[in-house]
C-alpha cells in the first residue's frame, strides 16, 4: 500500500475511547526498543509519527493511527522493560487483554521481534498469549540489515522454532533501514483486511 494519508486519531486509555469507524485494525506489539516505532514509521512513510524510543514502558495507552481511511494501526506499549513496576505491568496486561479479546475490528496482531537474536521469554509469552486467544498474527523480524544475507534463513528458522509459530502465521523479514520486507509486510496486512 502506498500511504499518503495518516491521522493519529486517539491515544485511548479505555474502550469507550476506541474509534467507532468499524475499520479493520492491526495491533502492533513488541518488546521495548525492538524497533516497533521504526517499523510503523517505515510502513506509513513518515520519519517520526510514531515516537521513536519514547520512555519505554511509560505510555499505557493504545495509539490509533488511521491510514488512508482504510485501516488502523494500533500501537500497543512495548513490553519487557525491566524498570516497570509490577502494578504497571499488570495494568498493561489488563489493557491488552481487554482490547485483544473484545475488539471485533481486530484482524491480526503484528508482533515485532529482533531477527538478530532468538525471541526472548517475553516474546514467547506474548505469542503464546495471542495463540491462546486464537488471534491471527503476523511476525515481523526486523533489523535484517544487521544480518549477512547468507545467514538470514538460519535466523528465520530460530525465530520460527523459538516461537513455535503456527503454520498460518507469516514471518516477514524486515528492515526499517533498507525497506527490506516492506511490500511483503503490506501484502500480509492487506490479505487480512477484508
Ligand atoms: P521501539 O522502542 O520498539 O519503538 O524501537 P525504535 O523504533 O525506537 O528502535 C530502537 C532502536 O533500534 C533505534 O535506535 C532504531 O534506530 C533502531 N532500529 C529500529 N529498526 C531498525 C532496523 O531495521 N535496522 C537497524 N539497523 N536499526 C533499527
Amino acid at each position: 500500500m502506498k500511504v499518503h494519508n495518516v491521522e493519529m486519531v486517539i491515544s485511548a486509555v479505555k474502550p469507550e475511547q476506541y474509534p467507532e469507524d468499524g475499520l479493520p485494525e492491526f495491533a502492533l506489539a513488541g518488546r521495548s526498543n525492538v524497533g516497533k516505532s521504526s517499523f510503523i514509521n517505515k510502513m506509513i512513510g513518515r520519519k517520526s509519527m510514531a515516537r521513536i524510543s519514547s520512555k519505554p514502558g511509560k505510555t499505557q495507552t493504545l495509539n490509533f493511527y488511521k491510514i488512508e481511511d482504510q485501516l488502523f494501526f494500533v500501537d500497543v506499549p512495548g513490553y519487557g522493560y525491566a524498570k516497570v513496576s509490577k502494578t504497571e505491568r499488570e495494568a498493561w496486561g489488563k489493557m491488552i487483554e481487554k482490547y485483544i479479546t473484545a475488539r471485533k475490528e481486530l484482524r491480526a496482531v503484528i508482533l515485532i521481534v529482533d531477527l538478530r537474536h532468538a525471541p526472548t521469554n517475553d516474546d514467547v509469552m506474548m505469542y503464546d498469549f495471542l495463540k491462546y486467544y486464537n488471534i491471527p498474527s503476523i511476525v515481523i523480524a526486523t533489523k535484517a540489515d544487521k544480518i549477512p544475507k547468507g545467514k538470514l534463513d538460519k535466523h528465520k528458522k530460530v525465530v520460527k522454532e523459538t516461537l513455535q509459530m503456527d503454520k498460518n502465521d507469516p514471518l516477514v523479514v524486515f528492515s526499517s533501514e533498507t525497506g527490506h520486507g516492506f511490500d511483503q509486510a503490506w501484502a500480509e496486512i492487506e490479505k487480512r483486511m477484508g
